[in-house]
């Protein structure tokens, strides 16, 4: 069965206002984005709006993700938001170990894969973030650090796990900077994680499993991306608060 395209709208701490998100709410709404991407399309807002905006504004085709949670279920976590209560508010989806959190929050890839193992018990599908930066790029890394990222989370997943679970690529030099990876680098990244899970789960998973693309896709780069055969969709985050964005869902069409 060919792998569903899947587009994510990674808000991160922006915009500032909920009138900000009210627009880009209205513009997706309006736009006539690909049946065939549909609802594979994941909003991540911060905890405060995750149930506030799809029920007061309504979201066509559009699905809600909070941007982290928790290792424990309840307790003394000032600050923290638990697995278990995204779910009982209705969020389907929730993203883990992106490089901000990796970087700024100092989160461990055991620590994302022990998350990664709760939300999966408690419901939730997991877009699972991994990704080298530019030093181990130019070290000739990348493979052997997205695969110490993903290793953790093989050992955490039993292989039904793996359905609820989309893979997010995103090279920490390309996040942010307007410095795109070509299609071909894309290409191989992608590529190496698949014949990773071949070896590390299994066949099935590898070959079922979305890996998605992102760091400063755009409009304008993500149709040649978006024809590279282990490329199966985008996480996107500046380009998620404009009107392109609409492009972007719509970029296999
Ligand atoms: P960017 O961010 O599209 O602004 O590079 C991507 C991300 O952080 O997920």
């Amino acid at each position: 069965m060919p792998r569903q395209f899947f587009v994510g709208g990674n808000f991160k701490m922006n915009p500032a206002s909920r009138e900000a998100k009210r627009t880009l709410i209205k513009t997706l709404n309006d736009a006539a984005l690909d049946p065939s991407v549909g609802a594979q399309i994941t909003f991540r807002f911060l905890t405060v709006y995750l149930t506030y905006v799809p029920a007061v504004w309504g979201m066509k085709d559009v699905k809600v993700a909070a941007q982290n949670c928790y290792v424990k279920l309840s307790g003394a976590f000032t600050g923290e938001i638990s697995p278990s209560q995204l779910a009982d508010a209705g969020i389907p989806y929730v993203v883990l170990g992106h490089s901000e959190r990796r970087t700024l929050f100092h989160e461990s890839s055991e620590l994302v894969a022990q998350k990664t193992r709760v939300a999966l018990d408690n419901g939730l599908s997991v877009i699972l973030c991994v990704g080298e930066t530019l030093s181990e790029r130019e070290a000739e890394k990348t493979k052997e650090v997205v695969e110490k990222q993903l290793e953790p989370v093989t050992q955490q997943l039993k292989e039904a796990d793996w359905q609820k679970i989309v893979i997010a690529y995103e090279p920490v030099w390309a996040i942010g900077t307007g410095k795109v990876a070509s299609s071909a680098q894309a290409q191989q990244a992608h590529a190496d994680i698949r014949a990773f899970l071949v070896k590390a789960v299994s066949p099935a998973v590898a070959e079922s499993t979305r890996i998605i693309y992102g760091g400063s896709v755009t409009a304008s780069n993500c149709k040649e991306l978006a024809t590279q055969k282990d490329l199966d969709g985008f996480l996107v985050g500046g380009a998620s608060l404009k009107p392109e964005f609409v492009d972007i869902i719509n970029a296999t069409k």
